[in-house]
């Protein structure tokens, strides 16, 4: 066993409000990123993961689908140091190198972690840093004290990276002075052990606040694409309704419902992009409820369940398959109508009409099929 990462997520996100190291950032919860490239490299031979005692099941579950091989969990303390502390005592049997990281910082790139663990090998003990950009300022009770000489700050991030005697002796002192530590390094610079600093990485955030959360969001959008398809067959005295619209016809569609061919296969695009099975499944045709319903309130009904789990519609394609009747002069109908339904802007919303070639049961005017295409975003 020769390095062990301690991950830190036991934070109960105070100043962010929310613990953001459970939130979702480019479509994976914050602490799996560090564990998921952590166990595609082999950056280390073991991850502790430390998380508050409500959070255990969930940190359990991170582990087992992001890294199975090299993940444990484990309840850390009230404080960060403390939490520290507690995975200082789980350190495996000939543990060499003790790497400690914020799972709040998911954006440490594998060359990050590949120079600080290379450094603290050669020099006992490494941490990154950048040179600070801002003139940084001692400020008291809204009065400056002093301003700082800037070519002299570096701001630190994790990864750090220490040999194990060297982290264990400085926490074991920070605890025993009881001084609180918001960085490891600062608890071997107790022992004036030096500190080597390599290059950090201004892309190496640390999410803090509920504003960066959101950022992150805006800057890696979570789409979602789903598909639909349906088919009814032609029946005498029912109207057609497709698209929401009635289209004067000799035949309507057979169905349990008013039979829209293509509104069925829009709620079938938009409950499989979000990942929530099919009509059926929402919408049977056992049901009584259901029997003559209007399409158009399924649309409308999905539109709220997606609306409950986060999601907004983007657009939607539909292509309608009919030999009959001519549908050309409905498009822009139809078009305003299912823009209307999803309370989307027109012009993201398409509908295609097209025969095909007297072919199949479409062909042979044996009915209308529709198939739709959908994006949603996850906005919650
Ligand atoms: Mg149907």
């Amino acid at each position: 066993m020769d390095r062990v990462l301690i991950l830190l997520a036991a934070g109960r996100g105070e100043r962010a409000k929310v613990e953001k190291q459970w939130a979702t950032v480019q479509g994976m919860p914050v602490v799996a990123h560090t564990l998921s490239l952590c166990e595609r490299e082999r950056m280390v031979d073991r991850i502790l993961l430390g998380v508050s005692p409500s959070r255990l099941s969930l940190a359990q579950e991170m582990v087992e689908r992001y890294a199975p091989d090299i993940g444990e969990v484990f309840v850390g303390g009230h404080e960060r140091r403390d939490t520290v502390w507690n995975g200082l005592q789980r350190l495996p049997e000939g543990t060499g190198l003790v790497v400690i990281h914020d799972a709040a910082r998911p954006f440490a790139s594998k060359e990050l972690w590949l120079r600080v663990i290379k450094k603290a090998k050669e020099a006992g003990a490494a941490i990154p840093a950048v040179p600070v950009r801002d003139t940084i300022k001692e400020v008291v009770n809204n009065q400056v004290v002093k301003t700082m000489k800037r070519e002299l700050l570096w701001a630190v991030q994790t990864p750090q990276a220490f040999s194990k005697e060297i982290i264990v002796e400085g926490y074991r002192m920070a605890i025993e002075k009881d001084l609180p530590i918001t960085d490891d390094a600062s608890a071997v610079e107790l022992l004036g052990h030096p500190m080597a600093v390599v290059d950090g990485d201004p892309q190496n955030e640390k999410i803090t606040f509920a504003e960066d959360l959101e950022r992150y969001r805006a800057s890696s959008p979570d789409i979602r694409v789903g598909w639909g398809f349906d088919a009814h067959s032609f029946c005498p005295d029912r109207p057609l309704f497709l698209c929401g619209v009635e289209i004067p016809h000799s035949q309507g569609l057979e169905g349990h419902s008013d039979a829209d061919v293509a509104l069925h296969a829009l709620c079938d695009a938009l409950i499989g992009a979000a990942g929530m099975g099919d009509i059926g499944v929402h919408f049977p045709d056992t049901d009584e409820r259901h029997k003559g319903r209007e399409s158009s309130w399924f649309v409308r009904r999905v539109v709220e369940m997606l609306e409950e789990k986060g999601f907004s519609v983007l657009n939607a394609d539909i292509t309608i398959m009919a030999q009959t009747p001519k549908l050309s002069s409905y498009r822009q109908q139809m078009r305003e109508r299912v823009a209307q339904l999803l309370s989307i802007p027109a012009d993201r919303v398409n509908i295609k009409a097209t025969t095909t070639e007297g072919m199949g049961f479409v062909g042979r005017k044996e009915g209308i099929a529709a198939a739709a295409t959908v994006a949603l975003i996850a906005v919650g």
